[in-house]
């Protein structure tokens, strides 16, 4: 599932194909947009030609020189530049230039495509987010995370606290701060605050030269099966459910 390395990712590659040219085609599955039409889309981007894109945690925003594209991708969302038209049977948006064209492919379909006329849109299509993992100071961290209650997980995990970690870098992030998935986080001290937010970023720049989360023992991505180790202690992982996702942990370290 793309976390914010996969969409950092998707960003770069988009800037490096698609930035600058002029749109000369535009195809849709109708089911993969959400607040326009296929007909729309078209008449909407036909001619235009993207600037700088954006992201914002898992959201990437590609503006044109008029109207922004937005996208998510979901479970299985992914973008393929191909130089000659063949259409993949999980193809929902084709974006054809002058030199080839930029394919937005989602087997599952939970993502989405949708167009913004600016800034106060694309507020509203985004709906309430936290600030970008990447971004924040650890000093908006700390106060956004002494608002809140419940576990571990489930926090960092929440997009309105902050947008665009996902399952692997959470579960990662914890390992590293030595924080349990269940762990109330009323009952951090300041101490284990600054070292969530510490240990994001490391996990969150470590992964974004490899535009996914790396399978690597120190990001507990290369152990995620029964039987794995702990890559600090050797102790056996466990494997739990904490809010609604399978999460591995070393029940030594993480207490
Ligand atoms: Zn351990």
């Amino acid at each position: 599932m793309p976390e914010l390395p996969d969409v950092e990712g998707f960003r770069r590659y988009f800037r490096r194909h698609a930035v600058g040219k002029p749109v000369r085609g535009v195809w849709a599955d109708p089911d993969e947009l959400r607040n326009t039409d296929p007909m729309r889309l078209r008449r909407q981007l036909a001619g235009r030609r993207f600037v700088r894109p954006r992201r914002h945690g898992k959201w990437l925003i590609c503006p044109t020189t008029g109207p922004w594209l937005v996208l998510h991708f979901g479970m299985t969302g992914e973008l393929h530049w191909l130089d000659q038209h063949i259409r993949h049977r999980h193809a929902r948006l084709i974006l054809q230039f002058p030199d080839g064209e930029m394919h937005f492919r989602d087997m599952r379909k939970l993502g989405g495509v949708w167009l913004a006329q600016g800034e106060d849109d694309l507020r509203q299509v985004l709906g309430p987010l936290g600030p970008d993992a990447l971004r924040v100071s650890a000093e908006e961290f700390d106060r956004l995370l002494r608002a809140r209650r419940g576990s571990a997980k489930a926090t960092l995990m929440d997009q309105t606290f902050v947008a665009g970690l996902g399952n692997l870098t959470v579960d990662a992030t914890l390992w590293r701060a030595r924080i349990h998935p269940r762990r109330n986080v009323r009952t951090l001290a300041a101490r284990e605050r600054r070292a969530l937010h510490r240990e994001m970023k490391r996990v969150l720049e470590e992964s974004l030269p490899h535009g996914l989360v790396p399978s690597r023992p120190d990001l507990l991505t290369a152990s995620r099966r029964a039987g794995s180790h702990c890559p600090r202690c050797g102790t056996v992982l466990e494997r739990a459910t904490v809010a609604g996702r399978t999460s591995w942990f070393c029940p030594r370290c993480q207490r």
